[in-house]
């Protein structure tokens, strides 16, 4: 294999129109990560680049139905999934963001290098047009009746019924998805890249040149696309949110998304490093790797190298490592389902347990076909393997060496072979050395092949070796009769966690911390070298070393914990289907004087009783911060007295007080409706003082 000085590795760049879910982590960003964990251990020079990808009508159109502009629905969930990679300890370099200052100019300056040497094709044509929301509309956001099979809901670009390639002006009866409404054509004039002029060098590049290297999915479908023939594409786009096209009578015109993204990459690393940023992308000695789902493949694989290779002087990637797809208990993950683990909630409902999910992703990681993940899975995985065989292994060695020798390493001789316990002793000793160095090695190679999931295995395995190591030489046993016998265990089974937490570091980097801290091991650098580039077992620590208190790694995964998680993937499916039913139109537009006269307060519930006579209201008690006073809420039906006492509920303040059923009510509490029509209390997401207003 070719040696290179260092290393670019970019990860796809998610799409700012939704957080993100386990697939799209299965899919590039723990591997990604996994990778490049990998390459920093081994002292490799690496840049780890990825950011939000923030243009294209998608965007603009789910601005749109949130009430935003482009601009905030775009920084609202960047920050999002930004925050959602820090907790979850995804190590990039730079999150970056495609609406950044300096990759308009990157990205300008791309289409200029390309454009200055006559290679784009101007065209003008007809094209689909929505009056109502003034837009062009892009392929998939018209629908109409298929020529072919006479489906009325046929996209633009396919027909999903008889799978039938189309162009918008194939369909009879065309709508716009946006609006509704039949659109009309107007002339616009668009730029196209001629992939079709890149055809050979294609073939030479990646089917020739890749045919051994790349994976057989990658692979396949790349050598598919190139045989049915390249077209040339547009790459430009009529919208008001995105790049514009670096052009005189150009006005009103963007790069399409699908241009710029790519360039992302670039300009990430330019701001990450602006002084160096060109050997990490020109200089023919550093390897650039993406990471990537299935559905990037053509993108990283054809047309961003055609555009590198067109721009001149760019490297072309050496690997493109892509991920088939996740789904999640049998069924494809969906956000418009809302069928989907999503990052920022796990970490909010399983906290401390990121090891965990990055244990099971990347054991059942897509890397050659779909793969599936449930909650049932999850548990067995965390339960057996990592706190059954690994964290158990850890914590037993750390509990003895505490219990028989004070947390002090003991000598780590070789046994004189002076009774007959000790000699199976010294052969099990070498047979563990072998399997553990053995394991060191394709651990090693497995992750430089890209397989990540056998990797792991492979690192399990270590704990294995180790639990079959004390299993087989019984120190305890022996606690009473040969105390150096104990210690020779005990120092080797010390050698052998210690490297666990240097062979777990780019899979469980938790447990790798957590287990340098019980060990107290200081600086460990030359010996992670040595483990990841020379692959060969390493100590941590000498005897004599003081190591720290013993702590668990992992605890198992309760029942209730995963109910919890499965109960809330059957509820969005309810929710979705009522969900247009139920909806009621918006009220008359109100100022913000009219909102202001409200005054809404945080109110505790201190006692409730229901009304005689009454099957729906409650009398409630609110203690208001003002005062105490009587609320009745007719919300009998969807809590019990009981369920009310110590709850915080939002409330008018300053309603008119009304009678009913000859008591008083003195505001009002607010309440929202589920798919099921259950009425939910309106509460701070914290608690807060009585009285605090709500504004
Ligand atoms: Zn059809």
């Amino acid at each position: 294999m070719k040696q290179f000085k260092r290393h670019t590795v970019t990860a796809a760049l998610p799409y700012a129109n939704g957080p993100l879910h386990i697939g799209h982590i299965a899919g590039a960003y723990l591997p990604a990560d996994t990778y490049v964990r990998f390459l920093r251990l081994r002292g490799e020079d690496v840049v780890f680049v990825c950011g939000s990808d923030e243009h294209g009508v998608a965007i603009t159109i789910g601005a749109k139905r949130e009430g935003l502009s482009p601009r905030a629905f775009v920084d609202k969930y960047h920050a999002l999934m930004k925050k959602a990679f820090e907790d979850f300890g995804i190590s990039f370099d730079i999150y970056s963001r495609t609406s950044n200052p300096v990759h308009y100019e990157t990205a300008q300056n791309f289409f200029k290098a390309i454009y200055d040497q006559n290679l784009f094709i101007e065209e003008v044509s007809d094209q689909y047009y929505d009056e109502q929301e003034k837009l062009f509309l892009a392929d998939r956001y018209i629908i109409g009746t298929c020529p072919v099979c006479s489906n009325p809901n046929a996209y633009g670009d396919q027909c999903e019924k008889c799978g039938t390639s189309l162009s918008p002006k194939q369909l009879i009866n065309p709508r716009s998805t946006v609006s509704g409404k039949e659109p009309v054509l107007r002339p616009t004039k668009h730029w196209y890249f001629p992939l079709d002029k890149f055809e050979s060098w294609l073939r030479e590049w990646v089917i020739e040149g890749h045919r051994d290297d790349w994976k057989t999915n990658v692979y396949g479908q790349c050598k598919s696309w190139i045989d049915q023939g390249l077209q040339p594409r547009s790459i430009t786009r009529d919208l008001e949110w995105g790049i514009p096209v670096p052009l005189q009578g150009a006005e009103g015109k963007v790069l399409y998304v699908w241009f710029d993204a790519p360039i992302g990459y670039i300009s990430a690393t330019k701001e990450l490093r602006p002084n160096d940023w060109e050997k990490y992308w020109k200089d023919p000695e550093t390897r650039l790797l993406h990471f990537i789902g299935k559905d990037n493949i053509v993108f990283h694989c054809i047309i961003f190298p055609s555009m590198l290779k067109a721009a001149g002087d760019f490297i072309l990637p050496d690997n493109v490592p892509a991920n088939e797809f996740l789904n999640l208990e049998g069924d494809k993950l969906s956000t418009s389902r809302n069928h989907a683990v999503w990052l920022h909630e796990y970490l909010i409902d399983l906290p401390g347990r990121r090891d965990e999910l990055r244990y099971v992703l990347t054991s059942i990681s897509p890397e050659t076909k779909d793969a599936d993940f449930t909650w049932k899975d999850y548990q067995q995985k965390v339960n057996r393997e990592l706190v059954g065989i690994f964290g158990n292994f850890v914590n037993r060695v750390m509990v003895l060496t505490h219990k028989y020798f004070n947390g002090v390493v003991p000598p780590e001789h070789e046994l004189p072979a002076t009774s007959d316990r000790r000699k199976p002793i010294l052969e099990l000793y070498h047979q563990t050395h072998n399997d553990l160095s053995g394991s060191v090695k394709q651990l090693v190679a497995c992750i430089q092949e890209f397989k990540f999931r056998e990797a792991q295995f492979h690192l399990i395995n270590m704990a294995r070796t180790g639990n079959k190591f004390l299993a087989d030489t019984e120190p305890w046993k022996l606690a009473k009769e040969d105390m150096e016998a104990v210690g020779a265990i005990l120092s080797y089974a010390l050698s052998i966690i210690g490297n666990l937490a240097v062979a777990c570091e780019p899979f469980l980097p938790d447990a790798a911390a957590s287990i340098r801290k019980q060990m107290n091991a200081g600086d460990i650098q030359t010996q992670i070298q040595k483990f990841w580039k020379q692959e060969e077992l390493v100590s941590l620590v000498k005897p004599g070393h003081q190591l720290a208190q013993p702590q668990l790694l992992y605890r198992n995964v309760e029942d209730t914990e995963i109910e919890k998680q499965i109960q809330r993937l059957q509820k969005p499916k309810a929710t979705t289907m009522s969900e247009t039913k139920t909806l009621k139109p918006l009220k008359p537009e109100v100022t913000i004087d009219d909102f202001a006269k409200l005054d809404l307060r945080i109110g505790h519930v201190v006692a409730a009783e229901r009304m005689e006579k009454s099957e729906k209201l409650l009398k409630l008690t609110i203690q208001s911060g003002l005062d105490t006073r009587t609320i009745l809420s007719g919300i009998a039906k969807h809590y019990t007295p009981e369920e009310m006492v110590g709850k915080q509920v939002t409330f008018i303040a300053n309603l008119a007080p009304r009678k009913m059923m000859g008591t008083e009510s003195q505001g009002m509490i607010l309440m929202a409706e589920d798919a099921e029509g259950k009425l939910r209390l309106v509460q701070p997401d914290h608690e807060v003082n009585p009285g605090s207003t709500v504004q």
